[in-house]
């Protein structure tokens, strides 16, 4: 190998954590820090002092890919245990199944239709030709009474616009399902850790070539005393929020122990506008194997909110203003020398992890052969990563069921994003009303 570098890693979430093991195992001197006082970055887990229950600290993470390589990368750092999403949504004083499927439609309805008796009911309900907005792609697809139950009042919420406002391409596709099938996932490989996210990531960051320190904000560090920088951080805040902040929505998230069980399942969607909050998870259903045992239980409220200077930054907008800026942040990027900037922070993109660790592990390669070869390294992800668009093309290829074309298609896009072109209209669309 060639002379070992020293580099510097601005976050310790998935992204931060899968390059510095790749660059320490190539030899590199790594050092990784993060302004939080734990690892993981948003998918930190923590076990309740009170209750015990394995609590998901930034919002419910599960874990899903059609990608066997990331699957095997998160297996030899943990036990990956069983795990099948299924979503229930409260409308009026009813509960649902989500995503929509044969099942919530007959019971919305108050019908027993058959696959195909649904799917033409359905359409008889579709309104309007002129799609512009959110809002008429999703009356087109679905009509208007399953618009306003499942769409409307939940998407005002989460994105805090009149979903006449949000452009019809966040809505690809049919978002029914003429199938009893619930499993909020298509994915061929499914599960959560069993002993939590934090201590996956923590495994990853156990190699002697890495040093880690915490409560330690980029800004208080000489970057510059290092070989190269890769940064996990928000691009704008690199930049001291130049030319303005890049919008986010924020999440509070209100954690309250109660008797177990509670509401029974694992999350609880809030579609009626009226109800403040967006949806409950109860934690203790995202460990089916530990479930059984706890008297008492976690459940955490989550409300959505634009993003202020102080609040956490946690799905990027990405509207048309929001592009503009984004183009001249990604302008100043490129002018800088000895920085990657990467993960969903870096990019300004929502990233599902297994496409946050596909990126990572593509970019540490990159850097790697750049190291030794003496060659400039990226400040973006690249879509000429081999590995991306090769991972991309498996995982667009076993997308075979109703839903996995959309989420394809985003891991198709999130990879492709060749941000250091000028093509940044590409749109990773954030899980407007799915996630
Ligand atoms: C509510 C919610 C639910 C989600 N659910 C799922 C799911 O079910 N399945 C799924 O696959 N994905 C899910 N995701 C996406 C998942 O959280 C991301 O894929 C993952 O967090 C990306 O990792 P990252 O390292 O790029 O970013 P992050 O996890 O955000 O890590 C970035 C780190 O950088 C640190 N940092 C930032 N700026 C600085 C600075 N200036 N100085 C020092 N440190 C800094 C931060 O503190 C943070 O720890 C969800 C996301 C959200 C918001």
């Amino acid at each position: 190998m060639s002379e070992p570098k020293s580099i510097l890693i601005v976050g310790a979430g998935f992204s931060g954590a899968v390059v510095a093991r790749h660059l320490a195992e190539a030899g590199h001197r790594v050092t990784v820090i993060d302004a939080r006082d734990h690892v993981a970055g948003n998918c930190h887990t923590a076990r309740d002092p009170q209750t015990g229950v394995m609590v998901h600290r930034y919002g419910p993470h599960i874990f899903h890919t059609d990608d066997a390589g990331v699957w095997d990368y998160v297996n030899r750092f943990a036990t990956m245990m069983p795990y099948r999403h299924q979503v229930k949504a409260q409308v009026g004083a009813q509960i649902y199944a989500l995503p929509i499927n044969l099942h919530t439609i007959n019971q919305f309805f108050g019908t027993a239709l058959s696959p195909e008796q649904a799917r033409a009911f359905v359409a008889t309900q579709a309104t309007g030709d002129d799609v512009v907005s959110f809002r008429d792609q999703g009356l087109r697809f679905v009509g208007r009474p399953l618009y306003d139950a499942f769409f409307d009042g939940y998407t005002r919420k989460q994105w805090g616009v009149d979903p006449a406002r949000l452009p019809a391409s966040i809505l690809k596709r049919l978002p029914l399902r003429f199938t009893y099938d619930d499993n909020y996932f298509a994915h061929r490989f499914q599960g959560i850790p069993r002993e939590g996210y934090t201590t996956l990531v923590a495994r990853i960051l156990d190699h002697p070539g890495i040093t880690v320190h915490l409560r330690c904000p980029a800004e208080e560090v000489e970057a510059a005393r290092f070989d190269h920088l890769v940064y996990t951080g928000p691009l704008d805040r690199y930049f001291g929020h130049r030319f303005g902040r890049l919008r986010y929505r924020t999440l509070r998230f209100e954690h309250e122990r109660v008797a177990a069980p509670h509401q029974g399942t694992a999350v609880m969607n809030y579609c009626d506008a009226d109800v403040p909050f967006t949806r409950i998870t109860e934690h203790m259903y995202f460990a089916p194997w530990e479930a059984d045992r706890f008297q008492r239980s976690v459940i955490t409220r989550e409300y959505s909110a634009t993003a202020g200077a102080e609040d956490i930054p946690y799905y990027p907008v990405r509207l048309l203003d929001d592009k503009a800026l984004l183009s001249r942040y990604i302008a100043l990027a490129r002018q800088s020398d000895r920085v990657t900037f990467l993960g969903r922070l870096g990019t300004y993109a929502y990233l599902d992890m297994d496409v946050a660790i596909a990126q990572a592990l593509d970019m540490a390669a990159h850097l790697s052969e750049c190291f030794a070869t003496g060659r400039r390294p990226a400040v973006f992800p690249q879509t000429s990563g081999a590995g991306s668009a090769h991972r991309v093309a498996r995982a667009a290829h076993r997308a075979d069921r109703v839903f996995a074309p959309l989420r394809a298609e985003r891991l198709a896009q999130a990879a492709h994003m060749h941000i250091d072109s000028a093509r940044v209209d590409i749109d990773v669309a954030p899980p407007y009303s799915v996630q």
